[in-house]
């Protein structure tokens, strides 16, 4: 799950990670007020969206008196704002962060991930702010520090040192708040089960302090039960409504654009079933995995998602029984065409545990739309030519 940039700056907040002084608005006028509370000459308004690059989409500007706070926020707020990440369709801008202007002496860039192959939160830092970190890393990716964090002694003031150094910060006082800054972000990412946190651009002021301008955070959403405070912050505009009702019922869901509907067990089968689809020509509308507790009115839920998809022209089950259990599923799919108008062909292979069981119950219910398969070449194959229309 992320979180909006203003959230993510009061979380930095409650751990004394500096960042400007800003607050949120829904309206032009909420915004003028908040300029007025805020104070000062130079106010920055910001599209509050889940996606970066807004600065270069036309999200994030610059103002020099309430009344102009007021103007910008009437362009901002009901935008489609369309950016590298948001894709060609853009994302509506429903609410503005309005934030007291900085003085940006240099930009930096600070992060921290889950590197998978070292097991270990690392914390990269570069020198080169403000820029797509995408770019840097592909470009000149000796100027991204990297320094991974053992979680059993946590962050040390040697990694701080490796940071500082590597960033060419000479100056002692600076150092320190540098490193300060740093191991306070360390302790955001892991008290909160965070999966990433990125600022871009970390500045440096012209007083000499560091401050967070942008800020993301994503987090692991299998922790969020131990979060309930982030899983308030959740804001349910910005995800796919599709998702979330699959989430629900504890499928993993994911909307892809061709035309067979995938329903399956395990999220490596999924990908080895998109990965034969393909190989036989044809091309996935979805990636669902069903997961291990699937039972009639989970897979009947799944086949009315992957059926919202005007796009469907066919739907391949493809379970491996193990823990979920073949005759379960197959009951599950005649339950959905009760429960459901199932209207394309449905390619079924089951294999695995009670496969003979499923078998004789997909045989016995007869149903005109089920064609069956006998493993996962023959299932896409069969897949691919009725969506054809050849079946
Ligand atoms: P992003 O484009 O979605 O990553 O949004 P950012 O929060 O990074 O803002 C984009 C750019 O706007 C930054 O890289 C800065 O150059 C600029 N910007 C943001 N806040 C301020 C500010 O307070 N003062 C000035 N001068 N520029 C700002
Ligand atoms: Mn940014």
């Amino acid at each position: 799950m992320n979180i909006h940039e203003y959230q993510a700056k009061q979380i930095f907040a409650k751990y004394g990670v500096p960042t400007p002084r800003g607050i949120i608005a829904n309206t032009p006028k909420e915004a003028v007020k908040a300029a007025q509370e805020l104070g000062g000459s130079i106010w920055v308004v910001k599209a509050q969206i889940h996606a970066g690059g807004r600065g270069l989409g036309g999200g994030v500007k610059l103002a020099r008196s309430t009344a102009e706070v007021g103007e910008l926020a009437r362009e901002i707020l009901g935008m489609t704002l369309v950016t590298h990440q948001t894709g060609p369709e853009g994302k509506l801008v429903q609410k503005v962060y309005i934030e007291e202007g900085a003085d940006i002496k240099d930009e930096l860039y600070l992060g921290v991930v889950l590197d998978r192959a070292k097991e270990m939160p690392v914390i990269m830092a570069s020198t080169e702010g403000g820029m797509a970190i995408e770019d840097v890393a592909h470009n000149t990716p000796e100027k991204i520090i990297k320094v991974a964090i053992d979680p059993a002694i946590g962050f040390q003031g040697f990694h701080g040192r490796e940071l500082v150094f590597g960033l060419g910060i000479t100056d002692k006082a600076q150092q320190a708040k540098f490193i300060s800054f740093a191991s306070k972000l360390y302790k955001v990412y892991m008290e909160n089960d965070a999966e990433m946190i990125e600022i871009n651009p970390l500045i440096k002021t012209g007083s000499g302090d560091f401050l967070a301008l942008d800020g993301k955070m994503g987090f692991d959403d299998s922790a969020l039960y131990r979060h309930s405070d982030i899983e308030e912050m959740r804001d349910i505009s910005e995800e796919d409504p599709d998702e979330r009702e699959a989430d629900r019922y504890g499928l993993s869901y994911i909307a892809l654009d061709g035309e067979i509907g995938c329903m399956v067990n395990g999220a490596g089968l999924a990908m080895g079933t998109m990965d034969t689809i393909n190989y036989m020509g044809g091309t996935p509308a979805n990636f669902l995995d069903v997961g291990g507790k699937a039972n009639a009115e989970t897979v009947a839920k799944g086949f009315e998602i992957i059926l919202k998809n005007p796009n469907v022209k066919a739907i391949f089950v493809n379970i491996f029984g193990g823990i979920v259990r073949c005759d379960r599923i197959a009951n599950g799919i005649l339950e959905a065409t009760k429960m459901v108008d199932v209207h394309v062909p449905v390619i079924v292979r089951l294999d695995g545990t009670n496969a003979e069981e499923a078998a004789v119950i997909l045989a016995n219910a007869n149903i005109a739309n089920v064609i069956s398969a006998t493993d996962l070449a023959d299932g896409a194959l069969k897949a691919v030519k009725a969506a054809r229309g050849e079946a």
